[in-house]
Parts: structure tokens; sequence; C-alpha cells
């Protein structure tokens, strides 16, 4: 049993160890964007509103943000534990993780930060963008969501860091290079599964 969010800059590769960390532990991986995107495509109400936002690499307004987060994390699957991916984003988002979990009576155990430099961000996301065609992968949105980033996520890392949750990671190598740092680093602070 695990509660864990992972932060890290668009191309730092949450999504990739998201997937693999959910496995290691048995617990859903959420991510805010997949459901998102999902909504988008099946154009629900929640989708048509979300998508001008993520088309221009903006954030979806923390309103709707944090009722679908409050609302998945009510399912049974995340009852024994979940990772975040992408959530929270916003000092906003934040206090309402903090009222979720608090309402519960559950709490995080531990913030995994994935570091890449800006460099390497842009290369992986350019990469992607041929590979997936994520119409938030073209140049100019590329650098609007990095932007959007070091405004209004990077300053949540040290709420985090306050409050001794957040292992750094550094996220160059490969997948399962990664992910063992990753492991390694929760066995440290004693979560393993
Ligand atoms: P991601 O796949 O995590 O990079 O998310 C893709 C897009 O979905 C983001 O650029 C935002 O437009 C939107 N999004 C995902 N998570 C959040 C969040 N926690 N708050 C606001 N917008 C979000």
């Amino acid at each position: 049993m695990i509660r864990l969010l992972l932060i890290g800059p668009p191309g730092a590769g949450k999504g990739t160890q998201a997937a693999e960390l959910a496995k290691y532990f048995g617990i859903p991986a959420i991510s805010t964007g997949d459901i998102f995107r999902e909504n988008v495509r099946n154009e629900t109400e929640l989708g048509l509103k979300a998508k001008a936002f993520m088309d221009r690499g903006e954030y979806v307004p923390d309103s709707l943000t944090n009722e679908l987060v409050r609302d998945r994390l009510s399912k049974p699957d995340a009852q024994v534990g979940f990772l975040l991916d992408g959530f929270p984003r916003t000092i906003d988002q934040v206090t309402e993780l903090d009222q979720i979990l608090h309402d519960s009576n559950k709490k995080l155990d531990a913030v995994v930060q994935l570091t890449a430099d800006g460099d390497e961000l842009v290369r992986r996301l350019s990469g992607r963008a041929l590979e997936q065609g994520r119409s938030d992968d073209t140049p100019d949105v590329i650098q609007r969501r990095l932007s959007v980033y070091e405004e209004q996520t990077a300053p949540l890392i040290d709420v985090y860091v306050s409050r001794g949750a957040v292992a750094m990671i550094d996220g160059l190598g490969d997948v399962e290079e990664v992910t063992g740092r990753i492991i390694e680093a929760l066995a440290a602070r004693g979560f393993s599964k």
C-alpha cells in the first residue's frame, strides 16, 4: 500500500515511469492528462471544456481538474494506494489533494520528482510529436508547456520538500535504470512492495 505523486516537467518520463511503478506496487496510475485526453476523444462535456486549454499548452482550470481527481480517488481501486501522474500542478490543487486525503483519513507517502535538463525535454517531446501525433507536442506549444510548468508547478516541489516528502530522481537514462532508481529511493524511505 503506497500513495505516491510523480512530479516533473513535460517530457521527463512521468507517464512511462508511472506505468512501471504502478505495475511494481500493484496500484493504479492515475494520469490527469490521460483522463483529459480520453474525454477529448470521446467528446464529453469535460473534454470539450478542457480541449482549448490543452491545445494551448495551458492548464485546465483547477475547478474541473480537482473535481475529476476527487471522483477518481473515490473509486474502489484507489483505496489500496495510488500513483498520481501530473497532479497536483498548482497550489490550489495541492490544497485540494490535502483536503481529499484528510477527508478520507489518508496520507501521502512520497513525492517522486523526476528531473531532466531543458534540451533533453525538448528533444523528447519533439520525438514524441512524431511518434504519437499529440496535438500539444508542436514546437510552440512545447515551449508554452515548459514555461507553464516552471511558473506554476516547479514551486510546488518546495512545498513538498518542506514536508520532507520528496525523492529527487535523475530522469536521464534507460527506462529500467530510472525505474530502478525510483524503487531504490522509495525502499530507502521504507516503502517496498
Ligand atoms: P500531461 O499528459 O500530463 O502532460 O497533460 C496534458 C495536458 O492536460 C496539460 O498540458 C494540461 O492542459 C492538462 N492537464 C493535465 N493535468 C493537469 C492538471 N493537474 N491541471 C491542469 N491541467 C492539467
